[in-house]
């Protein structure tokens, strides 16, 4: 199974990254977003990304040019039909996602196969309300994307061999390193990151220590090359609540139980860089904790 052309659905903070990274390889995209600011930024984030590779000889101007010659945008879910994969990177909930596929499935040519950049929702059961399970996968960057070298595949339970060696053939040629990971809530990544993430922010809740002392002794301590909350602003602490709620439904246990901290942050519309604001304030020149 050839694939040559490739859909993304959502073009947000992943979306973007996953396009870049796809054009680069010679792949032609295209990137749908329900939001039509959503898909102009991200051309522009995705231009700005491409300069500063150029800047630093990564990729010649002439590179640049053509990948994003390749990357064309739609608002139409629909236009997505003659692709041969389709990546969905749209908002973390499971409605979102099943909705999109639903949508889709109507249009797709019959190879064409599925997939989501999904942190942590079963690729079975969103694999399953599809006519086509066995042609279903996870494909799950690491943020930002043009910059980390990991992928997890992750395989449904109908998943076939043909689709899961596409996806690995796809992994190569964008140059990346793929690691496998059983459908279990989390997968790999977030099912050992997020827990921790999780338990700095009950560390700031408890008072047990600030938002600075805290990011400081895992970056110090630990040299780990970002905190704690400064990586959950990083990801989306919207992304980072889903993710941990999906670990305590899916596994029942009471040491996933999200921090309420984390839930006020969501409540509040206070999302992390996305947003200018989390667990620092990020509106002035510098970032300023915000607790
Ligand atoms: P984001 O909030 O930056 O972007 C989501 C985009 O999806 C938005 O532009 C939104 O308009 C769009 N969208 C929402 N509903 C849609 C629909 N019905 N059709 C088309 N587009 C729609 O989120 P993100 O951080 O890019 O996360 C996207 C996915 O990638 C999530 O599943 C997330 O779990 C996963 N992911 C995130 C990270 C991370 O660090 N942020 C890392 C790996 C995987």
């Amino acid at each position: 199974m050839q694939v040559e052309r490739v859909g993304v659905v959502g073009a947000g903070q992943m979306g973007n990254g996953i396009a870049h990274v796809l054009a680069l390889a010679e792949y032609d995209v295209l990137m749908t977003d329900i939001s039509a600011d959503a898909l102009t930024a991200a051309m522009a984030l995705i231009d700005k990304n491409m300069t500063r590779q150029v800047s630093k000889g990564a990729i010649s101007e002439a590179q640049k040019a053509t990948a994003l010659g390749r990357i064309k945008t739609t608002q139409t879910l629909s236009d997505l039909g003659q692709t041969d994969l389709v990546i969905e990177a749209a908002t973390e909930r499971e409605t979102i996602k099943q909705a999109i596929f639903e949508d889709l499935l109507p249009h797709l040519k019959p190879t064409t196969i599925l997939t989501s950049n999904t942190s942590s929702i079963s690729i079975t059961r969103l694999a399953s309300r599809t006519d086509r399970p066995e042609k279903f996968m996870g494909f799950h960057f690491m943020n930002p994307v043009p910059l980390m070298q990991l992928v997890e595949l992750i395989r449904g339970i109908a998943t076939n061999d043909e689709t899961f060696n596409a996806c690995y053939a796809v992994v190569e040629r964008i140059g990346k390193t793929a690691a496998t990971a059983e459908d279990f809530p989390a997968f790999i990544v977030n099912r050992i990151l997020m827990p921790m993430i999780n338990e700095a922010i009950y560390t700031l809740y408890e008072g047990v220590g600030s938002v600075r002392s805290i990011d400081t002794s895992l970056k110090l301590g630990a040299n780990h090359p970002m905190g704690p909350l400064e990586l959950a602003d990083f990801i989306g602490l919207d992304t980072c609540l889903a993710i941990m709620n999906v670990l305590h439904e899916g596994l029942a246990d009471t040491k996933y139980r999200p921090c309420p901290l984390l839930t006020k942050y969501v409540e509040a519309g206070w999302l992390g860089r996305k947003t200018k604001r989390g667990f620092y304030d990020y509106r002035g020149e510098t970032p300023v904790p915000t607790r």
